[in-house]
């Protein structure tokens, strides 16, 4: 295996049968290489996001996500300005200086003007922070609106980059086609750009993720999000099981490779699937963690998964366990933006 993880560093990509190999080697090599290139590119440091979970309505239907709008279980909610910039202001004492807005897509936020006014508010307030949003497809003009507002980043997974995948993950009104031109446009209006895609999604086959290896070669953004998919009791895929944490820490280690400077977080779905999931995903490559900082009282209700952890703490809760986690690993947190290394 030695040779082939050797041929990924020197020319940054293989070919569909090598990446398979790779995908399910049980040879440490791939980790090992993986964690020593993200040493020497940002050292022990890592990147931290305060995430902001601010509505969980959504209009769409994915089939894996417990927010999805016919789960009529969901509870649902939506942070006012002043309760995400009270966040913001927790955060930054936490020494973060990203916020990340994730939500469903809130038909409230239809038109930009809220949205425009809530990016605004936290630019002003905050204009040493970067901000991401995670909110999910919209027109070209509506994110271009919102970059001139001050938004930097935005994330957006393609889930798959299979069309036949992506039609069994998600209902006929989402096309693969318009999620791809959402992330073109963004990347052409200049945002910093996150795609990414779930391990072991109902029926993903290895082959779909040799896929979204070449998709992300292709659209080369600045982040991409990957962690397991996690199955969820009231959506159509409750029974599914969970995907595999050797597949994840896999692709971790080939993203790092692919892309040294890569934003890389180790997601908070790792860290449901076992407790030192993140931890293990920086030792694989990965540089970036979201530590929540939304209140309390809404954690509980943005479920996209079953047994989401951290649900009980607040921000500073969560930011002391964090920064407890990434010193047993020999890391520390950096303050500051965490922007993309170009070159
Ligand atoms: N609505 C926005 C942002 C919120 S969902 C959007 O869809 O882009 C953010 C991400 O959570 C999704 O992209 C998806 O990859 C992930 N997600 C949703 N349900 C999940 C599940 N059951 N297991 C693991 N990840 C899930
Ligand atoms: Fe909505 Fe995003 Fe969940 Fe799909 S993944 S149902 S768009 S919140």
């Amino acid at each position: 295996m030695k040779h082939l993880v050797d041929k990924l560093i020197e020319c940054r990509h293989l070919l569909p049968d090598e990446y398979k190999q790779l995908l399910v080697t049980t040879d440490p090599y791939l980790r090992q290489k993986a964690n020593e290139v993200r040493k020497q590119v940002f050292g022990n440091k890592i990147f931290a996001r305060g995430l902001i979970e601010f509505t969980n309505y959504c209009k769409n239907d994915c089939y894996y996500c417990g927010l999805r709008f016919s789960n009529k279980n969901c509870n649902r909610y939506r942070l006012s300005v002043d309760e995400i910039l009270e966040s913001c202001a927790e955060g930054y004492a936490l020494g973060y200086r990203t916020f990340v807005l994730q939500g469903g897509e809130d038909p409230h936020y239809n038109s930009d003007e809220p949205l425009l006014q809530l990016v605004k508010s936290i630019r002003v307030q905050f204009p040493d922070c970067a901000i991401t949003l995670s909110i999910g497809e919209r027109s070209y003009d509506s994110y271009k609106a919102l970059y001139n507002a001050g938004a930097d980043r935005f994330l957006l997974r393609h889930e798959t980059a299979n069309d036949e995948h992506y039609a069994k993950l998600h209902p006929k009104a989402m096309t693969l086609a318009n999620r791809k031109q959402c992330l073109y446009d963004l990347k052409e209006i200049g945002f910093q750009v996150g795609c990414g895609m779930m391990i072991g999604s109902p029926h993903q086959t290895l082959d779909h993720i040799v896929e979204d290896l070449n998709f992300i070669k292709e659209l080369d953004p600045e982040m991409v999000g990957c962690g397991p998919f996690l199955p969820h009791s009231d959506t159509p895929f409750g029974k599914e099981s969970a995907g595999n944490k050797e597949i994840t820490l896999n692709v971790l280690a080939i993203l790092r490779l692919m892309k040294p400077n890569l934003n890389l977080p180790a997601t908070t779905a790792l860290g449901t699937l076992e407790d030192d999931g993140r931890e293990q995903g920086i030792m694989c490559g990965a540089n970036v963690v979201m530590p929540n900082i939304s209140p309390t009282e809404g954690r509980k209700k943005y479920q996209l998964y079953d047994g989401k952890i951290g649900t009980t703490d607040n921000a500073t809760d969560s930011g002391i366990k964090m920064a407890e986690r990434m010193k047993k690993i020999g890391c520390e947190i950096a303050v500051n933006r965490g922007d993309y290394i170009n070159g």
